[in-house]
């Protein structure tokens, strides 16, 4: 059978929750499960992170997929409800939604009472200079006044543009939330994605939302998860399926893009593509065998890759790890020119997953 595993670490996801917890010890914790928990695969990594006290998602169905898993913990729409049909159903499986636009405020207000009674916050959404989703200030202030006056009770959340970087919109996204916050007090508060949590610990205050992190990626481009202390929680695998010793000037792949300089022993891996593995590069890639790196060579086919084993001592059926703790995704995406957190998305569903 072929060979192209996405083994999950159940593990690592505990680890990595707990180093939340360390972290930012009197937040509530909301981990962000959206996108097929960056494509970890939900069902697996719901019952690791069960110790969260709630989770995100980006849409209703994402929050239903974790009701029919037998999860019952509070669950964050973070873009809120797309149409006012999408309500009553929020309001019936305990979904908090985000507010970030009049509309949505609307629709919410129509069905204030089911809402409130389903002991359900709302979230409003604070544009502090993204410019992405949200309320902008001195509106918002108005639309957290009214909610209060109509008996919800309001977080306050925003998310930074730069919080990975040092950038000069970070101090003013801040003192924006800052001040807005002051001006709703008492409200609730959450402004913290995995850079934040690291970086701002004064601003961790009622819930934060680790998404990459706990994943056992890192937000930072200069700081690995060794750095931060995290598990990698997924290893994308495969196993060499052919070998070819090739002599000087012989060419590897699709486009021969690749000459030997020298003769090598080459191995080719069944992954490619056609599985998520990333195509495009604009460094020299790698994949680690048994600890060591070995140089991925020639184009990406959709089945297939070719590695340069040579002096290695590989045969049919070596297990090769594309990603995981011995070559961190975040290495493989710098290589590929992308981030960890698109590679993991991106996986396509014929890899085999497993987990433990
Ligand atoms: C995805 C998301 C997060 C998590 O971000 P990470 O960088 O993965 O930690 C936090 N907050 C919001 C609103 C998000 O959409």
């Amino acid at each position: 059978m072929r060979q192209a595993t996405v083994y999950i670490d159940r593990n690592a996801l505990q680890y990595n929750l707990n180093r939340v917890k360390q972290l930012a010890t009197n937040s509530k914790i909301v981990s962000m499960v959206k996108a097929n928990a960056y494509g970890h695969g939900i069902k697996d990594c719901l019952a690791a992170l069960n110790a969260s006290d709630a989770f995100g998602v980006a849409c209703l169905q994402e929050g239903l997929e974790i009701r029919e898993l037998g999860f019952q913990q509070p669950v964050t729409l973070i873009e809120g409800v797309f149409s006012e049909d999408e309500m009553p159903i929020a309001i019936k499986q305990k979904f908090e939604c985000v507010i970030h636009h009049q509309q949505q405020f609307e629709w919410l207000i129509k069905h204030k009472q089911a809402y409130i009674n389903q002991g359900l916050k709302v979230w409003v959404k604070l544009n502090s200079g993204m410019n992405r989703l949200g309320f902008k200030d001195p509106e918002i202030i108005e639309v957290i006044k009214t909610l209060k006056s109509e008996g919800f009770t309001c977080v306050l959340a925003m998310h930074f543009a730069n919080a990975d970087v040092d950038h000069p919109l970070n101090e003013q996204q801040k003192q924006q939330f800052l001040q807005v916050k002051q001006a709703c007090d008492p409200v609730l508060a959450s402004c913290c994605n995995s850079a934040a949590i690291y970086k701002w610990p004064e601003l961790h205050f009622d819930y934060v939302r680790p998404g990459i992190m706990l994943y056992g990626a890192s937000p930072f481009a200069d700081q690995t998860v060794h750095d931060l202390d995290l598990k990698p929680v997924m290893t994308f695998s495969a196993e060499v399926i052919a070998l070819n010793h090739i002599q000087t000037n012989e060419h590897v792949g699709y486009g021969s893009t690749f000459c030997a300089k020298q003769a090598m022993d080459i191995a080719i891996v069944s992954i490619g593509y056609g599985d998520g593995y990333p195509r495009a590069y604009i460094k020299q890639n790698y994949v680690a065998i048994d600890k060591q790196l070995c140089a991925v060579v020639g184009r990406v086919s959709m089945d297939m890759i070719a590695i340069d084993v040579t002096g290695m001592q590989v045969k049919l059926g070596t297990p090769v790890e594309l990603w995981g703790p011995h070559r961190l995704v975040d290495d493989v995406a710098d290589a590929n020119g992308t981030i960890g957190y698109e590679l993991l998305c991106r996986l396509s569903n014929r890899p085999t997953r497993k987990s433990a």
